[in-house]
């Protein structure tokens, strides 16, 4: 892929992320690794109207948020950078406020294995990082302490993160997640679900998901 293909694909990202209702207006962002560098969607632009050389450019290892791009990056540019710096095997970023998570994470609950798919985001659950207000240092912390050992997170009173070894496999991660999310709600309807034992998910992790989901990896 050139980097053009990239910035192109990133909007069209933008796009399904809205079209399948997993993100409202442009408060979602998504950003992918090239070579030492992000690209990253800008702040504040309607994704029907964003150009593909509006799209950010970002040294990973700049430490002052210093971008190339007529626009500025998103305000969240510094969890985006902080996950690429810190998870080589991350391709893509991708974060909105998808309903269901973001009411899970307004309750600051994690996600259980309440599922065995719960499996796809690296171990028997998904974290939900502590609260700090957004764009800030302490958030990116916050997210990368949550994220060990997961290639997913929820954002306390805020939303979530899901990442992947490229775009489209973070957007395909970003909709599993917002399932479970909404199964997991609706099963707290009903008295609460029955979660799987630890032998029961490690039985999931042995069967081998990582060839059809993309990259599980077994809990630590
Ligand atoms: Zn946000």
């Amino acid at each position: 892929m050139t980097e053009l293909d990239l910035r192109r694909d990133i909007i069209a990202t933008c796009l399904r992320m809205n079209a399948s209702g997993l993100n409202q207006g442009v408060s979602g962002n998504v950003s992918v690794r090239l070579e030492g560098r992000m690209l990253i969607t800008p702040t504040s632009i309607p994704y029907d109207r964003m150009l593909p050389e509006e799209i950010c450019s970002m040294a990973l290892d700049a430490e002052d948020g210093a971008f190339e791009g007529p626009r500025p990056p998103s305000t969240e540019w510094r969890f985006h950078r902080d996950i690429l710096r810190a998870r080589p095997e991350v391709g893509a970023v991708v974060h909105a406020h998808p309903t269901y998570c973001t009411s899970l994470a307004m309750t600051r609950r994690s996600i259980p294995a309440c599922h065995y798919m719960i499996a796809v985001f690296g171990g028997d659950s998904v974290r939900c990082a502590d609260y700090a207000t957004y764009g800030t240092e302490q958030l990116s912390l916050n997210v990368i302490a949550a994220m060990e050992g997961r290639s997913a997170v929820l954002l306390a009173n805020h939303g979530a993160i899901a990442t992947g070894h490229d775009l489209a496999n973070a957007m395909w991660r970003a909709v599993e997640l917002e399932t479970i999310a909404r199964q997991y709600y609706n099963a707290l309807l009903i008295g609460g679900p029955v979660l799987l034992t630890a032998e029961e998910m490690q039985e999931t992790f042995d069967k081998g998901l990582a060839a059809n989901y993309g990259g599980i990896r077994k809990p630590h």
